[in-house]
């Protein structure tokens, strides 16, 4: 680029090579490389601390660098208190024959996560209350957990639990509930501003595929996938447990919230169903109309939902006092499917295509937060004449003609300084990356020029 190029015309070329490589991308290859990172991390028994959740986030560092964090129990995070930390090497319940009838090693769904340790031995009478089934689907066992109550238990298959006979039972839980940390991991990549978009995967849940292991796998390719591009936002990926571990990190970042200017809860990403867009507390911020207008033009079946105080980690961003401009993009969303919750959410209900299809839309969204520019129309007198300058011709094929003027004409009408792109996107319910090659094409001939803003001196305002 020659020094006398005007910075807008420079700028729209930056952005027109972040978009056109976001349309280009091999997805295909991150699909095979997320379906092969959720099959590492699928063995592990992880909650909601302990040494399983630190694996999975050294694993995930091997494929996407995690800066990993502690916190201490004991510390105070907001309203909650970090809890003692859980860890187990086995469990199981014996029969009179010795025979593990309920086996840890077969599945880490078998015990009641944040069991406390046991051995004894008890009648089935007595041991009863501390198995947990599904009457309503009897051949899965349910993924159930006790991390604020002192207690233990099994969970089992409600037709292995009919199968019990009466008699003596060994049971045994080796897990232990000690002074410890909770655990979360970090990723950043800094952009041209401090302005940030947050990602969030929740990882507290054990052998679970959909959720949310597809969560976690999704947000690590889409990190490497940015940190090979040149960002207008700096991204702030977080991979913490549900809840508390979303609380912890707001509480210990509550001095830089005012950075998030945008930001996503990845979860529940890989089954078959439509994929479901969950709008801000606000339900008016630039991340609920971009994720809208690119389900809109996806070409697949979508749905918008209100936004309301339940789900996953949404609720503490958009808790009142927090209140960040954060949606949530799942497909079937958390209770919808009947494998919820239960081993069958297994590596036959996640499919590759699927999270493929997730991190496109993942991308797409992401691609008109970056090119979502102000412009100012040159020539605004009349309709300036788009055929004399050949624009036609750089915009594409023949059969393009009309929708290629139409978005220009769409371009040039609103570009007033009083409308972005996506404004226009919506308004003129046209594709946005059509209209973003006919903004660049326009910059490109002096027609229009880019308006700048706060995320492009790389200032940080108040949202
Ligand atoms: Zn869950």
């Amino acid at each position: 680029m020659s020094s006398a190029t005007p910075t807008g015309q420079g700028e729209s070329l930056v952005e027109a090579s972040l978009a056109s490589r976001i349309g280009d991308l091999d997805t295909r290859s991150s699909a095979d490389a997320m379906f092969a990172l959720i099959e590492e991390l699928y063995p592990l028994c992880r909650s909601i601390t302990g040494n399983g959740l630190r694996q999975s986030l050294e694993m995930i560092s091997g494929h996407s660098p995690l800066q990993v964090t502690e916190v201490p129990t004991g510390s105070k995070v907001f309203d909650w208190i970090i809890p003692r930390e859980w860890n187990i090497r086995d469990a199981y319940v014996k029969n009179a024959a010795g025979e593990r009838v309920i086996d840890f090693q077969a599945s880490n769904l078998h015990v009641l996560n944040y069991s406390l340790p046991v051995s004894t031995t008890m009648s089935l009478e007595e041991l009863r209350p501390h198995l947990h089934t599904l009457a309503d689907k009897p051949d899965w066992i349910p993924y159930r957990t006790t991390y604020y109550a002192d207690d233990w238990g099994f969970c089992l298959s409600h037709n292995d639990m009919l199968a019990l006979e009466d008699g003596q039972y060994e049971v045994h839980i080796d897990s232990s509930l000690e002074a410890g940390s909770l655990t979360y991991g970090e990723r950043v990549l800094r952009g041209q501003s401090e302005q940030k978009v947050l990602l969030f995967a929740h990882t507290c849940h054990p052998s679970l595929g959909n959720d949310n292991l597809s969560g976690m796998v999704l947000l690590a390719e889409l990190a490497n996938i940015l940190a090979q591009m040149s960002l207008r936002y700096t991204y702030h990926f977080v991979f913490a447990p549900a809840t508390i571990g979303s609380i912890t990190w707001l509480s210990q970042n509550e001095h830089e919230l005012d950075q998030i200017k945008h930001g996503l809860v990845a979860s529940v990403v890989g089954d078959a169903g439509d994929i479901h867009y969950k709008k801000t507390r606000s339900e008016r911020a630039a991340i609920d109309r971009a994720a809208e207008h690119v389900l809109k033009h996806c070409g697949e079946p979508y749905h918008i939902m209100n936004f309301s105080p339940w789900g996953y980690d949404e609720r503490q961003f958009c808790s009142p006092g927090i209140d960040l401009p954060v949606g949530r993009l799942t497909r079937t969303p958390n209770g919808e499917y009947p494998e919820y919750h239960t081993s069958a959410d297994d590596l036959t209900i996640v499919r590759p295509e699927y999270l493929e299809k997730s991190l496109q839309a993942y991308l797409q969204i992401i691609c008109c937060l970056e090119t979502d520019r102000a412009y100012r129309n040159l020539q605004p007198n009349g309709e300036p004449q788009l055929g004399r300058r050949g624009l036609y011709r750089k915009m594409g094929g023949f059969q393009d003609i009309a929708e290629t003027q139409l978005a220009m004409l769409w371009m040039l009408n609103m570009s007033d300084g009083q409308h972005s792109l996506l404004d226009i996107a919506i308004r003129s319910d046209m594709n946005y990356i059509k209209l973003h090659a006919a903004a660049t094409a326009l910059c490109d001939n002096g027609l229009l020029e880019l308006i700048e803003t706060d995320e492009d001196t790389g200032r940080v305002t108040s949202r």
